[in-house]
C-alpha cells in the first residue's frame, strides 16, 4: 500500500500514459495530497536503443493527449529533458515532494536506471504494474526457470488471475500550490525536422481516447472473425493496438476486461475462438517481455549463441533497396512501404519482409530490427528482438531458419487479388492478379496495358529467389559444420 500523505507526489509517467489503469497514479491521489504528473525525455537513459523517429512522432502526440486530460481535470504535465535522476532531485526540491511513482519497464537498461533510483532519490520511491497481464519475475517454469517456448508459457499463464484494471474516478486531480518550471511540448523537438510524417496524422490518434475507440472498434467489427483474417494484410481484420500498449495510451488489462465484458453476461469467456486467438496474440507481447527480462543480452546477440557465428552479408545496396521498397518483390516492397508511410506494418508482412531481408538477402537481423526500430510508432525492445529472433531461426520458440518464405506464394495466399500490393505499390495497380505478386512473368503485353516497364517503373527482382534461396541454405550449413 501507498503511504497517506498531504505532501505532493510525484508521478513520473513514462510508458503509461493514460488516466485510467494506472495503478502509480491511483496511489498518488490516495495519498490525498497534490499530484505532480511529469514526463522526462531521457535518451541516454535508454542505451543503445533512444526512440526511434516514428516513435518519437508517437510519444509527441500522445503527451498532447495526456497533458490535454489532465488540464481538463485543472492539472497539467510537467515536461522535462536530461537524467532523470536530477531532474526527478530538483523537482522534489521545488516541489517539496516525498514521494515518486512510476509504472515499471523492462529494458534491461531502464531497469539498472530505476533500481538505483529506488534508493537514490531520498523520498519515497515507488514502482506498479502498468504495462503487463503476468510480470516476468512473477511466470516461471516447474523447474523454476523462465519459460522459453510460448505455448507452455501461455498455458501456465492462463491459469493464472489476471488483475482487473485500476479505476479512477476523477473530476478534478489536486494540483499543487505552485507549479514548477516546465518545458513546452516542441522544445522536446520529438517531431521530425523533414515532414514525413504526413502520413501517419491521417492513420493514427495516439493517446487514450483514441486507443480506446480503436480497442472498442475492434472488438465490435473484427475480434470475432480476426482468428481467419488476422493474416490478410488487404484486410482491416487485426486491431492495430500496438503502438497503444507500447506507450501505454492502453493497457493490456484494459484489453482483456474489454474482450470479458463483450461476453455480454453469456459467461463464456472468451467469447470466440476470434477473441481466444486475439488474447494469445496480446499473449506474445508477454511473452516477449519475459524473454526479455530473462535474457537482456537478446537485443543484440542471438538466443541461441551459435547463430553468432553465422556468415551475414553485408550490402548497403540491397539493404537500401530492401529499406525504401525496391526490391522487385511486390509484397516485401508494399510492406516496406507501408511501414514509411504509416510507422506501421501488418504482422504477417513484417515476417515476410523480415525473411526476405536475413534470408534472401543474407543480412543480419540487427540490420532489420535497428530500421524497425526507428520506423514503427510500435518500435518496442521486446517484441521487436523477439519478433527479429523469431524470422531468423536465432531466439526462442523461433522459426527454422531452413524455413524460407516464398514470397510469390505468401503474396498469393495472403493478398490474393493483390489489394494490399495494390495500395502500397500504386505502379502496379493495374496489373492482373495473376501476376501481381510476380510482374516479371507478366507477358509484355500485361505490363504494357498496366503501363508498366521493368526496370524503369518498377525494380526488376533485386534477387532471384531460387538462387537466394539456395544461398541461404548452404549458409545455414556452413554455419552448422562451424559450429562446436
Ligand atoms: C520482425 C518483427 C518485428 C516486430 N516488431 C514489433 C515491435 O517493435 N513492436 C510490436 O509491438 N510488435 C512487433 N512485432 C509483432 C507484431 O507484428 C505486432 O505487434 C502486430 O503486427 C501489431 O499489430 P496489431 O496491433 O494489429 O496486432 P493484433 O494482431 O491486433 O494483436 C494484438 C496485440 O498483440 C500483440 N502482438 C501481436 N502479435 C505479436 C507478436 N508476434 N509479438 C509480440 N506481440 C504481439 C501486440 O501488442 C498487438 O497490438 C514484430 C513482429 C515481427 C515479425
Amino acid at each position: 500500500m501507498a503511504s497517506v500523505s498531504s505532501r505532493p507526489t510525484i508521478v513520473w509517467f513514462r510508458q503509461d500514459l493514460r488516466l485510467q489503469d494506472n495503478p502509480a497514479l491511483a496511489a498518488a491521489v490516495a495519498r490525498s495530497g497534490a499530484v505532480v504528473p511529469v514526463f522526462i525525455l531521457d535518451d541516454a537513459a535508454e542505451g543503445r536503443w533512444p526512440l526511434g523517429g516514428a516513435a518519437r512522432w508517437w510519444l509527441h502526440h500522445s503527451l498532447a493527449a495526456l497533458d490535454e486530460s489532465l488540464r481538463e481535470r485543472g492539472s497539467r504535465l510537467v515536461l522535462a529533458r536530461g537524467e532523470s535522476g536530477t531532474v526527478l532531485r530538483e523537482l522534489i526540491k521545488t516541489t517539496g515532494a516525498d514521494a515518486v511513482y512510476w509504472s515499471r519497464r523492462y529494458e534491461p537498461a531502464v531497469i539498472a536506471r530505476d533500481k538505483d533510483l529506488k534508493t537514490g532519490l531520498g523520498v519515497e520511491a515507488k514502482s506498479f504494474n502498468a504495462a503487463l497481464l503476468f510480470e516476468p519475475h512473477t511466470v516461471q517454469t516447474k523447474a523454476g526457470g523462465p519459460f522459453q517456448v510460448f505455448t507452455p508459457f501461455w498455458k501456465h499463464c492462463l491459469s493464472l488471475k489476471v488483475e482487473e484494471p485500476v479505476r479512477l474516478s476523477l473530476r478534478t486531480l489536486p494540483a499543487p500550490e505552485t507549479w514548477p518550471r516546465s518545458l513546452v511540448l516542441p522544445e522536446l523537438a520529438l517531431l521530425p525536422k523533414i515532414a514525413w510524417d504526413a502520413g501517419f496524422t491521417k492513420v493514427w490518434e495516439p493517446g487514450e481516447a483514441g486507443a480506446q475507440k480503436r480497442l472498442k472498434q475492434f472488438i465490435a467489427s473484427a475480434m470475432e472473425d480476426y482468428g481467419e483474417q488476422r493474416n490478410r494484410p488487404d484486410v482491416d481484420g487485426t486491431s492495430a493496438l500496438s503502438p497503444y500498449l507500447h506507450f501505454g495510451d492502453l493497457g493490456p488489462r484494459q484489453v482483456w476486461a474489454a474482450v470479458k465484458a463483450s461476453a455480454k453476461g453469456s459467461g463464456i469467456f472468451p467469447p470466440s475462438r476470434g477473441a481466444q486467438v486475439f488474447l494469445s496474440e496480446v499473449g506474445w507481447r508477454e511473452f516477449a517481455h519475459h524473454l526479455l527480462f530473462h535474457f537482456p543480452h537478446t537485443p543484440e546477440a542471438p538466443l541461441r549463441t551459435e547463430f553468432g557465428a553465422f556468415p551475414w552479408r553485408t550490402d548497403s545496396k540491397q539493404l537500401r533497396a530492401w529499406q525504401k521498397g525496391q526490391t522487385g518483390y511486390p509484397i516485401v516492397d508494399a510492406g516496406m512501404r507501408q511501414l514509411w508511410m504509416t510507422g506501421w506494418m501488418h504482422n504477417r508482412v513484417r515476417m515476410i519482409v523480415a525473411s526476405f531481408l536475413v534470408k534472401h538477402l543474407r543480412i543480419s537481423w540487427q540490420a532489420g530490427a535497428d530500421w524497425f526500430w526507428d520506423t514503427l510508432v510500435d518500435a518496442d525492445l521486446a517484441s521487436n528482438t523477439l519478433g527479429w529472433q523469431w524470422t531468423a531461426g536465432c531466439g526462442a520458440d523461433a522459426a527454422p531458419y531452413f524455413r524460407i518464405f516464398n514470397p510469390m506464394l505468401q503474396g498469393a495466399k495472403f493478398d490474393p487479388d493483390g489489394a494490399y500490393v495494390r495500395r502500397w505499390v500504386p505502379e502496379l495497380a493495374k496489373l492482373p492478379a495473376e501476376f501481381i505478386h510476380c510482374p516479371w512473368e507478366a507477358p509484355l503485353h500485361a505490363l504494357a496495358a498496366a503501363g508498366v516497364v521493368l526496370g524503369r517503373d518498377y525494380p526488376q527482382p533485386i534477387v532471384d529467389h531460387g538462387a537466394a534461396r539456395a544461398a541461404a541454405l548452404d549458409a545455414l550449413k556452413s554455419l552448422k559444420q562451424t559450429s562446436p
